[in-house]
C-alpha cells in the first residue's frame, strides 16, 4: 500500500531526469548539427569548386589542343585543312558548340575574306579560295558580351552560361588564340589575338557531380551526427545522468522514508562524491529522524496521558491539536472544538483574549463552565526569532483539586476520633477568638475537661471502647454546645471548648449542662461515664493571654479532680 505513492514519485522524478537528458542531448545535437552543417556546406562548396575548376582545366586542355593543332596547320599553310578541321569540330561529342571565330565573334574559315587578304600580301596564288563560302556572316550570340570582348582583347580563357532550348545549363568556354611570330608572315595587321575557340558544353554533368558531392556530404552529415550523438548519450547516461538518476530515485525513497536506500559510490569523481555525501546525510537525517520519533512517541504519551486538556494552534490560529482529556474536560468532540475554534474554547471569547494578552498576571483564570470548576491558562508561541508560531491553551478540572485540597485542609485542622478540632488548629482558633473578643470588649470562657477514671475504663473495658467512649464525648459537647462555639480533643482525653460571648455567670451553669449531658451517656452495654471541668471567663480572670486563661481553666480542673470528678469548677481571679 505504502509503496504505490513511492513508485509513482520515482517514475515522475526519473522522468523529469529523462527529459532533461534529452533536453540536453537534443540541444548538443543541434550545436554538433550546426558545426556540422557549417563544416559540410564549407566541404561542399570546395569540392564544387574543384569540380568547376576541374571542368574548366578539361575544358582548358581540349581548347588549347584545338588552338595549337590549328597553329599546326597554318604554319605549314594548310588553310584549306583548317576549314575542314573547324568543320569537324562542329562534330565532336561532348560539346553542343565547338567552333573558331573571329575576333568580331564572325565564324572562321567559312568565307574567304582571309583567304583574300593574305593572297594580297603574298601574292594571288599563295591560298586557294573556297569553292562554296557563306556570305553575311553573323557573329555569335555571345559577341557582345564583357567575356567574349575580353577574351578576344587576348587577356585569358574566359566563360559564361546561358540556358539551352531544353532549359539546360550550358558553359561557354571561350579561349583566345594567340598571334606568334611566324602569324605575321601572312597576317600583317599584327593584332595580338587571331581569334577565339568557342566550346560550349551542357553542365547536366557536372550539375550531377555537385549534386553527388552534395549527396556524399549529407551522408557524412548524418552519420557524424549519429555516431556523435550515441556517443554523447552513451557517455552521458554513464558518467552523469545514470549516478544522477541513482541519487535522484535514493532521495525520493528517502524523503518517504526508506532509510536504508543508499545509492551506491562507483567512482571517485565529484559524481561518486555525491553520492558518498549523499550516503553520509541519509545516515544523520536517519538518527535524526529517529531520535524525532523518540520526542515525538514521548510528547504524544504525555499529551496523551495527560489529565489537563492541551489545545495547540497554528501561526494562522486554526487549531492544530486536540488531547483526549480536552474532549472530556470541555465535554466537545475534536471536531467541535476544531470548528469552533481557539477563541471559543470555553465559550467566551474574551477569556482566551484576556489570556493571550498576558492577563491576569498569574497567567491562570479560573471559570465556571458547565458545571465544572477549570483553571484556564493559554499563551501565544513564538519561535527563537519572536514570530509567532502558534498558541497554546492549558486546561484543568480544579472541581477535584478544590475538593481535595478542602479534604486536606479539614484533615489537617480535625481530629480523626472525634471530628471537633485537633489542639493546633483549636490553639490558632482560640487566639483568633480571644482577640476579636478582646477588641470588640465581649466576653470569652474556655472550658477544659477530662474523663474521669478514663484509664480504668479503658483496663477494664479494651481500647475499642474507649476510644466509642470519646467520640460520644465529642459528640454530646458537639450537640450541647452553641454553634459558634469552638471545640477541640486537646490531647488523649481532654478537650477544649471556646465560648465567645459567655459571661462568667453563665459559663458555670452551661459547664454543669454539659456535664450533666455527659453523664446521661449510656455507651455500648449501658456503660457510663463522667467528666470534670474547669471554665475560666476573661470577666472573671485577668488574663492577657489564650494560654494564660487556658491554664486558668486548666487549674480548676485540676480543682474539680481532687474535689473528687464529676463536678465543675469555675476559676475565680484569685486563681490565677
Ligand atoms: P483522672 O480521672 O484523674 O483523669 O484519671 P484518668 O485515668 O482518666 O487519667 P490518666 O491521665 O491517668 O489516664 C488517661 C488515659 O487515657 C491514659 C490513656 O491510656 C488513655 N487515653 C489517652 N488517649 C486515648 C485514646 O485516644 N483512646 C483511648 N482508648 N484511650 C486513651
Ligand atoms: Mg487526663
Ligand atoms: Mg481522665
Amino acid at each position: 500500500m505504502q509503496t504505490a505513492p513511492a513508485e509513482s514519485g520515482d517514475r515522475s522524478e526519473l522522468g523529469l531526469i529523462r527529459r532533461l537528458r534529452f533536453r540536453l542531448l537534443f540541444g548538443l545535437s543541434l550545436t554538433v548539427l550546426a558545426g556540422l552543417v557549417a563544416t559540410s556546406i564549407f566541404y561542399v562548396r570546395q569540392a564544387e569548386e574543384a569540380i568547376l575548376a576541374e571542368n574548366e582545366r578539361s575544358l582548358h586542355k581540349v581548347t588549347d589542343a584545338v588552338a595549337s593543332s590549328l597553329e599546326s596547320i597554318m604554319e605549314g599553310g594548310h588553310a584549306e585543312v583548317a576549314a575542314e578541321f573547324n568543320r569537324r569540330l562542329a562534330r565532336v561529342g561532348g560539346a553542343t558548340r565547338f567552333l573558331i571565330v573571329r575576333t568580331d565573334g564572325r565564324p572562321a574559315f567559312r568565307d574567304n575574306e582571309t583567304i583574300d587578304a593574305v593572297n594580297r600580301v603574298l601574292g594571288t596564288t599563295a591560298f586557294t579560295p573556297h569553292g562554296e563560302v557563306e556570305t553575311e556572316l553573323q557573329p555569335i550570340p555571345e559577341a557582345s558580351s564583357p567575356a567574349f570582348q575580353e577574351a578576344a582583347r587576348g587577356t585569358e580563357a574566359r566563360q559564361l552560361h546561358r540556358t539551352g532550348p531544353g532549359g539546360e545549363d550550358l558553359l561557354v568556354f571561350m579561349d583566345p588564340i594567340f598571334s606568334r611570330e611566324v602569324c605575321h608572315r601572312c597576317h600583317v595587321g599584327g593584332e595580338a589575338v587571331r581569334g577565339v575557340v568557342i566550346m560550349e558544353t551542357s553542365q547536366v554533368q557536372v550539375e550531377k557531380d555537385m549534386l553527388g558531392a552534395r549527396f556524399r556530404a549529407l551522408i557524412g552529415l548524418m552519420m557524424a551526427l549519429g555516431v556523435t550523438m550515441l556517443a554523447t548519450g552513451y557517455a552521458l547516461g554513464k558518467t552523469l545522468f545514470g549516478p544522477i538518476e541513482g541519487v535522484t530515485s535514493a532521495m525520493r525513497r528517502v524523503s518517504l522514508g526508506d532509510w536504508d536506500h543508499g545509492v551506491p559510490v562507483e567512482s571517485d569523481d565529484e559524481i561518486g562524491q555525491m553520492a558518498s555525501n549523499f550516503n553520509v546525510m541519509r545516515e544523520r537525517l536517519k538518527a535524526n529522524y529517529l531520535n524525532l520519533l523518540a520526542e515525538q512517541d514521548k510528547l504524544t504519551t504525555i499529551l496523551l496521558a495527560a489529565r489537563e486538556a492541551v489545545v495547540v494552534t497554528d501561526r494562522d490560529g486554526a487549531v492544530v491539536l486536540v488531547n483526549p482529556a480536552a474532549e472530556e474536560i470541555l465535554g466537545k468532540s475534536v471536531a467541535q472544538i476544531h470548528q469552533d475554534g481557539f477563541e471559543h474554547i470555553v465559550d467566551d471569547p474574551e477569556i482566551m483574549h484576556c489570556l493571550l494578552s498576558g492577563e491576569p498576571e498569574s497567567g491562570v483564570l479560573e471559570l465556571d463552565y458547565h458545571g465544572r470548576r477549570l483553571a484556564v491558562s493559554a499563551a501565544t508561541i513564538c519561535d527563537g526569532d519572536g514570530a509567532v508560531i502558534g498558541s497554546a491553551a492549558l486546561i484543568r478540572d480544579v472541581d477535584d483539586e478544590h475538593r481535595m485540597r478542602a479534604r486536606l485542609s479539614h484533615m489537617a485542622r480535625t481530629d480523626e476520633l472525634t471530628g471537633l478540632y485537633n489542639r493546633r488548629h483549636l490553639d490558632a482558633r482560640f487566639a483568633e477568638e480571644f482577640d476579636r473578643m478582646r477588641s470588640s470588649g465581649q466576653a470569652l470562657a474556655v472550658m477544659m475537661f477530662d474523663v474521669d477514671h478514663f484509664k480504668r475504663f479503658n483496663d477494664t473495658h479494651g481500647h475499642e471502647v474507649g476510644d466509642q467512649v470519646l467520640r460520644q464525648v465529642g459528640r454530646v459537647t458537639r450537640e450541647t454546645l452553641r454553634i459558634y462555639d469552638v471545640l477541640g480533643r486537646y490531647g488523649g482525653e481532654e478537650f477544649v471548648a471556646v465560648l465567645p460571648g459567655l459571661h462568667s455567670g453563665d459559663a458555670g451553669p452551661v459547664a454543669d449542662r454539659l456535664r450533666q449531658d455527659v453523664a446521661r451517656l449510656r455507651i455500648g452495654d449501658g456503660l457510663q461515664v463522667t467528666i470534670s471541668i474547669g471554665v475560666a471567663c476573661t470577666e472573671t480572670v485577668d488574663a492577657e493571654t489564650p494560654d494564660a486563661l487556658l491554664a486558668a481553666a486548666d487549674k480548676a480542673l485540676y480543682v474539680a479532680k481532687r474535689n473528687g470528678r464529676n463536678q465543675v469548677q469555675v476559676a475565680a481571679k484569685t486563681i490565677t
